[in-house]
């Protein structure tokens, strides 16, 4: 850690929302001396979610991929603040927040305000469920590290319960039912998670679930994976059939209770019919949609007026009717998608503007001084070396007042999808694409997401995770 200098009240305050990808991947580039900087989430560390799906069958334990902000922070040259709490409101016009202490434990002040100059909102987004009357109260969702956890005892409940004396069969073959809605990545890379589990540990630690244990995936459109290639979706498809996942493409989920999911299937004639298929775990994995702080924001803001998946933004990531609010990731609506990639590139281009205006309004300050300096000499020599400074300040202001928009470079999509294998579409320098598929695949998707995890602690937990399991399978306790 450095010697950091205290907050500077008389410096303009930036407030950053949320801990996630965009958010620190701002914190580690920006200069925190320029800004009085604070930081606002509920979460007091950054998650790796690439790998979460492996938390949720014990592959990975979720420590692993978790890095405390306060670590993160306490290497910044000027000391940053840091709440935890979520933002409730936030006001653009008074430039004041509403936070709140949604812990368990709660102080005295359990909510108050903060004002700010600059915002930085990267509050990422909620699972969507589109109404579906019975998801939220009956589905898991894979979005943070309780929800893995969550999954994680929920299938060895579904074990223990099947396998309880005197269980009857149709309860025992409904318990052990895992259903999975959702073909994007995550419900794909949990699918395969899962299927895993089953084959490496739970078929041997528990034989009498064998004939009964199966995954289903569930999708609305005709093949999973939508964004990879065509090659890729059918790798992916032939590899859950070899490993025995079930795929119910054009099966769209409209209602689910406590034990049943009802979905309609469009049959190859064009024509629908309802399913019902009894679940012992439902995974919702179908996207995203905006949180509620967001959702607040948007209702505010006049050019706002036609937002849905999030808060418009210019090129420049402003939040479009505001000055001083900029958002990135997945609470922001881009022609990207949501995706850690984005959002971390977006943090840098955000780092790279609040370090360029501060240096453009020291520059602008340093200009102001020279003028009244000049002004005051008399002396013609003088004056003619101050006009020469200013010159040769004012060409580095316009240099630097040049900001281009943001850019994203796409450097391509993995996914784990199994049974050692993981898909690529991987995009180099001029556009080249370069797809992939299977066991070579999963190598490279394993030592790029070691190489991208967050600190040596993160990649040795990692690795010695997975030799963990290699070695001694996973542990199949129920927390
Ligand atoms: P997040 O990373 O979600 O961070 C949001 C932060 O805001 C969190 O710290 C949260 O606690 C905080 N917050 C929430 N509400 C508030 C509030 N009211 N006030 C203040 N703070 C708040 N993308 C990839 O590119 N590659 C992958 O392999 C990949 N795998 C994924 C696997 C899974 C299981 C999931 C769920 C997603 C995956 N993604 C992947 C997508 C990626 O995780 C997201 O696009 C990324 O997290 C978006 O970053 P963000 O900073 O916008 O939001
Ligand atoms: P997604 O939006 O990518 O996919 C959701 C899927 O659910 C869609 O294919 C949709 O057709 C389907 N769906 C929606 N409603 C349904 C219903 N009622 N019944 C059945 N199916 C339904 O969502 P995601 O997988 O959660 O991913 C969210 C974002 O995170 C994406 O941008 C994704 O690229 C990113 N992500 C990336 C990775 C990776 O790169 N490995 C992993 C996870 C997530």
């Amino acid at each position: 850690p450095v010697d950091q200098k205290p907050p500077d009240p008389s410096k303009k305050t930036l407030v950053v929302l949320g801990s996630g990808w965009g958010s620190v991947s701002l914190l580690k580039k920006i200069d925190t001396e320029n800004y009085n900087v604070v930081v606002v989430s509920p979460r007091n560390f950054f998650l790796f979610t690439p790998l979460l799906p492996s938390c949720t069958t014990g592959t990975i334990e979720h420590r692993s991929i978790m890095e405390p902000l306060r670590n993160i922070l306490r290497h910044k040259t000027a000391s940053v603040t840091f709440y935890e709490a979520e933002c409730t409101k936030v006001d653009p016009v008074n430039r004041v927040l509403t936070l709140r202490d949604n812990s368990e434990i709660k102080g005295d002040i359990a909510e108050t305000s903060l004002p700010f100059d600059y915002l930085v909102i990267g509050v990422g987004a909620q699972n969507t469920t589109f109404g579906i009357p019975g998801v939220q109260e009956n589905a898991c969702f894979l979005k943070e590290i309780a929800d893995a956890q969550k999954i994680r005892t929920r299938i060895m409940d579904c074990i223990e319960t099947a396998t309880f004396k005197d269980q009857t069969d149709e309860e025992r073959k409904r318990l052990l039912h895992m259903v999975v809605v959702g073909g994007g990545p995550t419900g794909v890379e949990f699918a395969g998670e899962l299927q895993d589990f089953f084959e490496e540990d739970l078929r041997k630690w528990v034989p009498e679930i064998a004939d009964d244990f199966h995954v289903s995936l569930v999708e609305a459109l005709p093949n999973v994976l939508p964004m990879f290639s065509k090659q890729l979706i059918n790798y992916t498809e032939k590899t859950f059939k070899d490993e025995k996942i079930n795929i119910h493409t054009k099966t769209m989920v409209k209602k689910v209770d406590e034990k049943t999911i009802f979905a309609e299937v469009t049959k190859p004639d064009g024509t629908k019919d309802m399913i019902e298929m009894p679940y012992g775990l439902l995974v919702w994995a179908t996207g995203n949609a905006p949180r509620p702080v967001v959702r607040d924001l948007m209702s505010k803001i006049p050019d706002q007026a036609k937002a849905r998946r999030g808060l418009e933004v210019n090129d420049y990531l402003v939040v479009n009717g505001t000055e001083g609010i900029w958002a990135l990731g997945d609470c922001a609506a881009t022609k990207y998608a949501p995706t850690a990639q984005v959002a971390t590139q977006q943090g840098q281009y955000l780092a790279r503007l609040f370090n360029t205006m501060a240096k453009t309004q020291a520059l602008e300050e340093d200009i102001a001084h020279l003028e009244e300096l000049g002004h005051a000499t008399a002396s013609p020599d003088d004056k003619k070396a101050i006009a020469t400074e200013i010159e040769a300040k004012a060409k580095t202001l316009r240099r630097s007042k040049r900001l281009m928009p943001f850019q994203y470079t796409h450097q391509g999509s993995l996914a784990y999808i199994g049974s050692d294998k993981a898909i690529a579409d991987l995009t180099f320098g001029d556009g080249n694409n370069l797809t992939s598929s299977g066991q070579m695949t999963y190598l490279f998707w394993r030592s790029a997401y070691v190489s991208m995890c967050f600190s040596t602690r993160n990649k040795m937990l990692v690795i010695m995770d997975w030799l963990k399991v290699k070695m001694f399978g996973r542990d199949v306790s129920r927390e």
